[in-house]
């Protein structure tokens, strides 16, 4: 799922990507290596895949998507670590977004290891079993959300042309649920679960080290997605999560996109700094006057909505209406497109 900064624009340029479009692999500490590998989203040029040394082969979290060549740039990353995709002993996903689980099926199958996943990955099974209902359901909510008819059936056939970016649906072998542990040469990891970004994510904690596989529910670059209709409170469920990874300490983070970072805190607290701005955002424009959920998308990021990120924008409109709605800060009003106000 998209991760573009919410606080810079997307104006990566043609060099920029074309310098960016393999997959490239560094040791980040002893027996850690970050293996970032290409997509093809504006403004989300890569994510990162963590292989951890585990005796004679490695453990690796996350995937990358599942693309054209997308297995060759896995590949070429860990050759420049001096691995192979045979070394390959578990994989562990995050979560179940197409660029942190879309190649296990190919790398199950290639190397015969077993996959670990938390088990409330419905949201991504639905979506690569039948993208069509998905979809569907999609232009559903974003009619009755009050998203015109035009753009939307632009966006519908553009949509229907993408790929779902997941190799094949498989089910772990085991569920990263909350202890769960998870053994490599820098110690055992252990299975925290954190939903918000997705119902499916956890994060990994090596105690000893108090190192943090944060997937996507920390970035370096602050930026907030939550998966909207499989949960009852996707942003009250992040927020928790924040406080779940707060205990933790982490003294360094290994995130789903970019480089390392070693201020966690201050990162927990731009988090929850941004959610509560956003929501404040979201009820200042629905205060004196009802708006539908796309009427307020401009009050909250501005004129930034385009087709690329309208359904990354209106489904966290959706989710902080949601959370205001169950806090008693916002209602909605029945009706066809349903309308909100403070
Ligand atoms: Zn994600
Ligand atoms: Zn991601």
């Amino acid at each position: 799922m998209a991760h573009a900064s919410e606080r810079t624009g997307s104006s990566t340029g043609r060099r920029a990507l074309a310098r960016r479009e393999l997959g490239r692999g560094e040791r980040v500490l002893p027996g850690v290596y970050r293996l970032r590998l290409p997509l093809p989203w504006p403004g989300v040029p890569h994510c990162n895949a963590w292989a951890v040394r585990a005796g004679d082969g490695v453990v690796l979290f996350d995937t990358g998507m599942h693309q054209p060549d997308s297995l060759a740039h896995l590949e070429r990353a860990l050759e420049m670590c001096g691995l192979a995709l045979e070394q390959v002993r578990l994989v562990v996903c995050t979560h179940a977004h197409s660029d942190h689980y879309g190649q296990a099926a190919t790398i199950v199958e290639r190397t015969g290891c077993e996959l670990w996943m938390h088990p409330n990955h419905e949201h991504m099974k639905r979506m690569a079993e039948d993208p069509d209902a998905v979809l569907d359901r999609r232009i559903e909510v974003a009619r009755h959300s009050g998203v015109p008819e035009e753009p939307l059936r632009q966006w519908a056939s553009q949509r229907r042309a993408r790929d779902s970016g997941i190799a094949g649906v498989i089910e772990p072998d085991r569920d990263l649920c909350t202890g769960i542990t998870i053994d490599t040469d820098l110690g055992s990891w252990v299975v925290h679960e954190t939903p918000g970004h997705a119902p499916s994510h956890v994060c990994l904690f090596q105690p000893e080290r108090r190192l943090l596989i944060s997937g996507d529910h920390l970035l370096g670059r602050i930026s907030l997605y939550f998966d909207y209709g499989y949960t009852p409170d996707p942003v009250g469920e992040f927020c928790n999560s924040l406080g779940v990874v707060e205990r933790l300490g982490a003294r360094l983070c290994l995130p789903g996109h970019g480089r390392t970072f070693a201020d966690v805190q201050a990162h927990i607290n731009g988090n929850r700094t941004l959610v509560g701005e956003r929501l404040e955002a979201v009820l200042t424009a629905i205060r004196d006057t009802p708006l539908t959920a796309f009427e307020i998308v401009p009050h909250v990021y501005g004129d930034s909505l385009s087709g690329q990120n309208a359904h990354w924008l209106l489904s966290k409109i959706l989710c902080y209406l949601t959370h205001l709605r169950l806090e008693g800060r916002a209602r909605s009003i029945a009706g066809e497109p349903e309308r909100w106000v403070a």
